[in-house]
């Protein structure tokens, strides 16, 4: 009997595998995984609320962030950088922010980024570092915590706050 040899589809199973059932974890082995994985988050993701990318440096929070725009505005993930010296950055005519809190300290430091105004908006709110700032970001709001593991495997869950 002759043996086929299935040929896994590109972001099958290894790739993308949620192996928890109540909390949404994936794995993703390279740069392009984890925006890729950022594309499929984005019809999931609700169409407006806040989303936190929690992990450290490095982790993958804005590569992440890159899928999630793309998936949501169409830009290309080259078009979605860092916010983290300019702070907030704007896709798709507002339906999406991008926002990274690393530089700023202090609680009133936000207030001048009038946050709350851009919660109430009809669009969806990433935002880096928010997590330090717990009192002032939204409930409910999604979570997504990105964990690095050996070399470029990284380790991503969603849940609901
Ligand atoms: P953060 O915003 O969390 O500081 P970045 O997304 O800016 O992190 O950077 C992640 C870095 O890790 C990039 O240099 C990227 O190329 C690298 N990298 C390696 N493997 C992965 C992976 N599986 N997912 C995301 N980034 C990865
Ligand atoms: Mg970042």
């Amino acid at each position: 009997m002759r043996q086929e040899t299935a040929r896994a589809p590109r972001l099958d199973a290894a790739l993308l595998f949620p192996y928890a059932e109540s909390v949404p974890t994936y794995k993703t082995a390279t740069e392009a995984d984890t925006i890729e994985l950022g594309r499929r988050l984005a019809t999931d993701l609700p169409a407006r609320g806040t989303v936190l990318l929690i992990g450290n440096l490095g982790a993958g929070k804005t590569t992440l962030a890159k899928g999630i725009v793309g998936g949501r505005t169409g830009a290309p993930a080259d078009d979605v950088t860092s916010p983290t010296f300019t702070l907030i950055h704007e896709y798709g005519e507002g339906r999406v922010y991008h926002i990274d809190l690393y530089r700023l300290d202090e609680p009133r430091q936000i207030a001048t980024l009038g946050l709350d105004e851009l919660f109430e908006r009809d669009a969806l709110v990433l935002i880096e570092w928010g997590e330090r700032f717990p009192e002032l970001m939204p409930r409910p709001r999604t979570e997504i915590h990105l964990r690095a593991g050996g070399g470029d495997a990284r380790e991503i869950e969603v849940t609901t706050v």
